[in-house]
């Protein structure tokens, strides 16, 4: 797998899975369980403070792909949904509650920390002969006669037919693989920091729905919650840099103060929002996988679902694959592209007109926003639906 050339060392495997967020980290995890060689390219970055929702169908991804031992342990599970319209519109939806129960399931999904993923997902990893871990990032990549190289920032270099991109927004494979991609950047961004409430959510994930976006506040367990706010970026960042004391009575405000008084556990971090589609998911032996190849605003939590749904179809992809294949990787790559394709358009359709519409103040839009929830609160076969929908969009 290794050898020293006159400019640094070199490296070659089946496989190079770029990016250590917890798409890349899942990718090279399940990858390496199928067998292959691989090279996983980790630059060191600063822990991920936020959490993720995943629904049921993700929950079985991480089972089945052996990359978390007991989920139901790790996370919080997400038993209710309550929904407050808190606008001052001259239209205002009425307060729902949806019950997991409704859909027959224990809950809707499973609230994780982003850290703890994070660390189950290499742990799985760790012990695998084939998978070599290098913590460099990836400065330049050329394809050759079917193989691509790529020169590391320790000036290494390393070489490998399959090139998986999970190397975020600003993908350089993507880039650098003559992928476009369709991008949005939105003037809301998103709050995020862990909470201790005087009273606790029971398991319910509440969202407030407000004209710069919603506000919500994810059960993490007893008193513990998940803080996700998504306002203007500049109302955001001005309140970032304010007092904690200033920063939580905000929060209290928000809530309407329907959870007692409220502790900040954590710093506050904001996330800038942006739409962003890849025009294929994959091409001569590149694969794109989570925000390389799709991003959108974090509400109904269906990013890093979409991401564990790319991991789940490139094994199915590499499995059907034999590896005496003619043009094996880039047979991978157009086969994951087509599987992917439906998946991504539809969910992120849904998100960004589900998003939109949330901010319009057109009269119509208020209507329609209004009729959908009174709908989903009063035709339970509708809500069932919808909600079956939202936890598997590729169903
Ligand atoms: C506030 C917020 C809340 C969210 N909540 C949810 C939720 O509840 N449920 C849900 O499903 N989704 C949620 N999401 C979306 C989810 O967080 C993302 O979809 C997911 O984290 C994307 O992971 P990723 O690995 O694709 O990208 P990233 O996390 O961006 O990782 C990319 C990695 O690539 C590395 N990299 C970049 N360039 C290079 C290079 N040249 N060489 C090597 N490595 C490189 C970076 O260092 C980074 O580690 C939320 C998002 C936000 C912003």
């Amino acid at each position: 797998m290794s050898q020293t050339t006159s400019t640094g060392k070199s490296f070659s495997a089946q496989a190079i899975v770029v990016g250590a967020g917890l798409v890349g980290l899942a990718a090279a995890t399940a990858l390496a369980k199928t067998g292959l060689e691989v090279i996983h390219l980790a630059p060191k970055a600063p822990p991920d403070r936020r959490t993720s929702a995943l629904m049921g169908p993700s929950v079985t991804i991480l089972k089945d792909l052996d990359l978390v031992q007991n989920p139901d342990e790790l996370g919080t599970p997400l038993k209710k949904i309550r929904i407050i319209d808190a606008t001052k519109r001259l239209i205002r939806a009425p307060e729902a509650l949806f019950d997991s129960c409704e859909l027959g399931e224990d809950a809707f999904g499973v609230n994780f920390a982003n850290a703890k993923l994070s660390s189950q997902f290499a742990g799985q990893g760790k012990n695998l002969k084939n998978l070599k871990k290098i913590a460099a990032s990836a400065t330049r990549l050329e394809r050759k006669d079917g193989v691509w190289t790529i020169e590391l920032s320790n000036h290494a270099t390393i070489s490998a037919p399959l090139i998986v991109g999970a190397d975020g927004k600003n993908s350089l494979v993507r880039r650098t693989s003559g992928i476009a991609a369709r991008e949005h950047r939105y003037k809301q961004s998103a709050l995020v920091c862990d909470l201790e409430l005087e009273i606790p959510l029971n398991g319910v994930s509440v969202e407030f729905h407000y004209e710069n976006g919603p506000f919500t506040l994810v059960p993490a367990g007893g008193l513990s919650a998940n803080l996700v706010w998504i306002d203007n970026d500049q109302n955001l960042q001005k309140l970032k840099s304010a007092s904690r004391a200033t920063i939580r009575n905000a929060i209290e405000e928000k809530s309407q103060n329907l959870y007692g008084k409220i502790a900040m556990k954590s710093a506050s971090f904001v996330f800038p929002l942006v739409s962003l589609e890849a025009e294929t998911a994959g091409k001569d032996g590149v694969v794109l996988l989570g925000e390389a190849a799709h991003a959108f605003p974090p509400i109904g939590a269906q990013g890093l679902n979409l991401g564990l749904r790319d991991v789940a179809d490139l094994i199915k992809s590499i499995k059907q694959t034999t590896q005496d294949t003619d043009n094996w990787a880039e047979t991978i790559s157009y086969d994951y592209a087509k599987r992917r394709k439906r998946d991504i358009a539809r969910t992120t359709i849904m998100v960004n007109t589900l998003f939109k519409s949330l901010l319009s103040d057109m009269v119509p839009a208020q209507i329609l926003r209004a009729g959908s929830i009174w709908a989903l609160k009063t035709i339970s076969p509708l809500r069932k639906k919808a909600f079956r929908l939202g936890m598997n969009p590729a169903s």
